[in-house]
C-alpha cells in the first residue's frame, strides 16, 4: 500500500511522512480514525514506507524487495493483528492470514462488516481473544528477519479483551526497532491503560468533495451519481463503495412516501410499506434508514435558516422544503433517533417486519400525535 493509493488525508499522511524522515517515529502509536476514513491502509502505507528501502520524499517507491512483499501484505516483518471469530480456543489471528491477506488487498477501506463476510460469520461475536495477545507478545520479541524495522498493526483494539492489559509491558518496554500500530474507530471503548501508553494519530473522515472526485475519478461515476453517493456516505468511503454495489436511487421516494403515510396514520397502507422494505434484505435497509437519517438532517438544516449548507438535488430539496411545513425541529430529531435505533437493531438481525412496524409506529406518534419520546428533547443552552 503505498500513500498515493489512499483518498484524501494529505495533512497526515505529510505527518507520517515527516516522522520517518525527521527519525522520530515512535514506537507505539494508535491511529483513530471513523470508518471509511482509511486508517488501516494509512497505517499499512506508513509501515511500508518505513521499510522501504529506496524511500521517496512523498511515498515509498513501490519496488525494492520490501515494498513487493509489503504490497502482498507478506514481509516477514509485518505482522498483524484483528478480531476474528474463534471456533477453537487456541486459534490466534494467525488461523485466518490467508482470509485478511485477501480482504485488505481487496479491500483497503475494510470494515468489521465486510470482514465478518470473509470469515463466514455472521452473527458471532468477534474478540482478539488471550491466545491472540500471548502470540503478539512472542511475535514482538523476535528480532526483525530482514528490515530494520518489525511492524505490528493491531486492528480495532476495541475488541481486545481485558486480557489486552498483558499487552502493556512489551508497549512500555519494546524491542529496539520495533513499532506498535493500533488502528482504532472509538476511543471509548480502548482500555484506558494502552490508550495512555501510545502516541495519538487523529484520522478526520473524509470531505464531501475527496469522495465524489473519488467516485468520478476511479469508480466512472456521473456527477450526479457521485454527489448522491458522497451525500449519503458522510465521509464513509467503506459505505460510499457499498452503496455504489447497491441501487441507491428509489430510497427517497419510499422514504418520503413512508413518512406521507406514517403522518395521515393510514396504519392499513403501512402493513404493506413494511412487508416491501422486509424484503430490501439487511445492507439495504441499513443503506435506506442512513439516507433517512441524512435527508431529515437536510430537513433540519433548512429549518435552522442553513439552507446554504444543503446539498440535495433539486427534487428532493423540493420535499425537504415541503416536510418542514409538517414538522418541527424537535419532531425531526425525534424521528431521526428512531432511524438511528433501527439501524442499530437491523445490525443486530432483529426482525424486519416487527422492527420496521414499530418504527412506523413511533414515528406516527411524533408527526402525528407529535408525542416526543423522552430523552430525545432539544434543550437549548
Ligand atoms: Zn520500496
Amino acid at each position: 500500500m503505498q500513500f498515493k493509493e489512499i483518498v484524501g488525508q494529505a495533512a497526515v499522511k505529510q505527518r507520517l511522512i515527516n516522522s520517518v524522515n525527521e527519525n522520530r517515529v515512535s514506537h507505539a502509536q494508535l491511529f483513530l480514525g471513523p470508518e471509511g476514513s482509511g486508517s488501516l491502509a494509512l497505517a499499512v502505507a506508513y509501515a511500508q514506507y518505513l521499510c522501504c528501502e529506496d524511500k521517496q520524499p512523498n511515498d515509498s517507491c513501490g519496488v525494492c524487495s520490501s515494498c513487493r512483499k509489503y504490497q502482498k501484505l507478506m514481509h516477514p516483518d509485518l505482522h498483524f493483528s484483528y478480531p476474528f471469530f474463534a471456533k477453537h480456543k487456541d486459534d490466534t489471528a494467525l488461523t485466518f492470514i490467508e482470509q485478511w491477506r485477501e480482504a485488505f488487498i481487496a479491500y483497503p477501506y475494510l470494515s468489521l462488516d465486510i470482514w465478518r463476510d470473509y470469515l463466514d460469520a455472521e452473527n458471532k461475536q468477534a474478540n482478539i481473544n488471550i491466545a491472540e495477545c500471548h502470540q503478539i507478545i512472542k511475535k514482538l520479541s523476535l528480532k526483525p528477519f530482514e528490515s530494520t524495522y518489525k511492524v505490528l498493526i493491531l486492528w480495532l483494539p476495541e475488541y481486545l479483551d481485558k486480557e489486552g492489559n498483558a499487552l502493556l509491558k512489551i508497549i512500555e518496554e519494546p524491542q529496539p526497532n520495533t513499532l506498535f500500530l493500533l488502528v482504532a474507530q472509538n476511543q471509548d471503548q480502548i482500555l484506558n491503560t494502552i490508550l495512555s501508553r501510545t502516541q495519538l494519530i487523529k484520522i478526520p473522515s473524509l470531505g464531501y468533495n475527496d469522495i465524489k472526485n473519488y467516485l468520478i475519478e476511479k469508480h466512472n461515476q456521473t456527477e450526479d451519481a457521485a454527489a448522491q453517493v458522497a451525500y449519503l456516505s458522510n465521509g464513509n468511503l467503506t459505505e460510499a463503495l457499498v452503496m455504489l454495489q447497491q441501487d441507491t436511487k428509489g430510497y427517497h421516494k419510499i422514504f418520503v412516501d413512508w413518512l406521507r403515510l406514517c403522518y395521515a396514520n393510514k396504519g392499513l397502507e403501512i402493513f404493506p410499506f413494511v412487508d416491501q422494505i422486509a424484503k430490501m434484505g439487511r445492507e439495504n435497509q441499513k443503506n435506506f434508514l442512513r439516507y433517512g437519517v441524512s435527508f431529515i438532517r437536510e430537513c433540519c438544516l433548512l429549518m435552522a435558516g442553513a439552507g446554504n449548507l444543503v446539498h440535495l438535488p433539486a427534487q428532493e430539496l423540493d420535499t425537504a422544503q415541503k416536510m418542514t411545513n409538517v414538522m418541527n425541529i424537535e419532531q425531526a430529531q425525534a424521528i431521526s433517533a428512531e432511524l438511528e435505533k433501527t439501524h442499530y437493531h437491523v445490525e443486530r438481525n432483529a426482525n424486519p417486519k416487527i422492527l420496521f412496524l414499530d418504527v412506523s409506529l413511533q414515528i406516527i406518534k411524533v408527526l402525528k400525535f407529535k408525542t416526543i419520546p423522552q430523552g430525545t428533547q432539544y434543550i437549548p443552552n
